[in-house]
């Protein structure tokens, strides 16, 4: 079964009580928008995402709420980001300026993280926590956690075993003298307001030595992070929502935060689904300027397609690695294809339910798929008709449909190559001269390129696939090394040991230029 439909099972199971009493259940997801989001935080968009969608066809009335959180402090100046903003450091998200000048710090990242939500083909509905606040549907909560401090303090010893300062009451209060949050500590409650004193050290910034009274409520004071996520569970009514694993072990943030929610809040926490990390490898991205692993940057590297294949095609327990300077593009293509091929046959397994999935049940009519990764060593080969060649390799003219998919492979495969792709699969045709590497061969190489230049002139159409079989023919007859072999044939024409594969690469090359160069490197 696939792993999705799993988690679903399961929630019909323990949430049966749920579903008859509610018209709708809750999921909920979050990210706070501290800079630009890395693409980790799509796993639990996708995750909540997909088991919304699946629950709903089921008959689960749902609502998916994303929460952009705006209330957290201003912990770090992102790469990129005026160092000036240093200034800001420890201010609530939404009361820093927006890098581009437009709207907050937080609206600014959050909003570009919500469309790329959107482009995957997710439709939560997207809020910002300080609203919530501002609205007043923490106060309730609020009141509990300063009237509960005690217990509050308790719980998080107990569980994960922190010893915090029980001087302290569980409330951030926004400073009335420097507006920040993280540099606050409340020391008092009276039941109406609160008396906080703005002396500590926080989020990289200094409290300004401000001390006063102020109502808790209305926004003016956000709860501490575990204590406002039980918090959540209650606020929104909250049935299923899972989180990364970092935060799911014993003793952990969930975990605190489950027990607060049950015994402060008299609250049932909701369904947990954790998942695992979506990381990204390649250096490229990790580390070059604006070219950093963040949501926006990866979705812009695939049609939303393939990336609904990246977030759904693997079990959320497991981890993925995404390394755009790697083969990983390539490959997600073709398990695309894999999937799309297996429900076009009436496959009735996993595959053929991830590809239903990938498209939301509004599966496309079979057509002809071209390799993502013929097609990146098609666009280098500016010789070629790319049309006639894909069509070439379907055996039949191209519909209007494959035509928009070739584009669209054609498109991004260029965009790969220019930015992430790794060497091997770059290559530039040696017109001018014969390259070094093929001035010196054996003879015994130089008899088998004289075998394959007489079965090129005899095959006036070459066949890919046959050209590939004659191949390893010729090179069994000569008793030449494999690797010795290729690296010949690739060496003649892109002075490189290794290339697309040997047969198709040939069979596409031009015909005078392909027997002109074996000529001359078997002479
Ligand atoms: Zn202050």
């Amino acid at each position: 079964m696939f792993w999705a439909d799993k988690i679903v099972n399961d929630i019909r199971e323990k949430l049966a009580d749920e579903k008859n009493a509610k018209s709708a259940l809750v999921i909920r997801d979050e990210k706070t928008a501290s800079g630009p989001v890395h693409v980790g935080a799509m796993r639990g968009a996708a995750l909540h995402g997909i088991l919304s969608y699946i629950l709903r066809n089921e008959g689960y009335e749902n609502t998916y709420l994303y929460e952009i959180n705006d209330f957290d402090a201003f912990d770090t100046v992102p790469h990129g980001v005026d160092e000036s903003f240093a200034e800001h450091l420890g201010k609530p998200l939404f009361a820093v300026p927006s890098p581009d000048g437009n709207g907050n710090y937080a609206e600014h990242y959050g909003n570009a993280f919500a469309r790329v939500i959107q482009a995957a083909g997710f439709e939560p509905h997207v809020y910002y926590s300080s609203g919530e606040y501002k609205a007043g549907k923490y106060n309730d909560v609020i009141k509990t956690a300063l009237t509960r401090a005690t217990d509050i303090n308790r719980i998080n010893k107990e569980v994960s075993g922190s010893e915090k300062d029980a001087a302290y009451l569980p409330l951030m209060v926004i400073c009335e003298g420097c507006g920040k949050v993280a540099t606050t500590r409340a020391v008092k409650f009276n039941g109406e307001t609160v008396h906080y004193v703005c002396d500590q050290e926080g989020s990289g910034a200094l409290g300004c030595g401000h001390e006063g009274n102020v109502s808790p409520y209305d926004g003016n004071a956000k709860l501490p992070w575990k204590v406002e996520w039980a918090a959540k569970f209650k606020v929104f009514d909250v049935d299923i929502e899972g989180e990364g694993k970092d935060l799911a072990t014993k003793g952990g943030a969930r975990d605190v935060a489950n027990h607060i929610c049950r015994e402060v809040f008299k609250w049932k926490p909701p369904y947990d689904a954790p998942y695992e990390f979506l990381l990204v490898d390649g250096k490229k991205m990790s580390t070059s300027k604006g070219n950093a692993a963040t949501a926006v940057a990866v979705s812009a590297l695939m049609p939303s397609k393939i990336f609904r294949t990246l977030l759904l095609g693997r079990d959320v327990r497991r981890a993925i690695n995404f390394d755009p300077s790697g083969d990983t593009i390539p490959l997600l293509f073709d398990q695309y294809d894999r999937v799309a091929q297996k429900y076009w046959e009436g496959a009735d397994d996993d595959d053929a339910r991830l590809f239903s999935l990938i498209h939301e049940d509004d599966e496309p009519e079979a057509f002809f798929l071209p390799r993502f990764s013929q097609i990146a060593y098609l666009v280098q080969m500016t010789h070629l008709s790319l049309e006639d060649e894909v069509a070439a390799m379907k055996g039949a003219p191209l519909t209007e449909a494959e035509k928009k998919e070739l584009e669209e492979r054609a498109g991004y495969a260029q965009r790969w190559l220019r930015e992430y792709a790794p060497d091997d699969f770059k290559f530039e045709l040696q017109k001018d001269a014969v390259p070094s590497g093929a001035q010196t061969l054996s003879p015994g190489m130089k008899t088998a390129i004289g075998k394959i230049l007489r079965y090129i002139e005899v095959h006036e159409d070459l066949d890919g696939q046959e050209l590939h079989s004659a191949l390893h023919d010729i090179r069994k007859e000569s008793g030449v090394e494999p690797a010795v072999f290729f690296s010949a044939i690739y060496q003649s024409f892109l002075g490189t040991d290794s290339g697309p594969k040997a047969g198709w690469f040939l069979s596409v090359l031009p015909r005078e230029f392909l027997i002109e160069r074996l000529e001359e490197v078997s002479k």
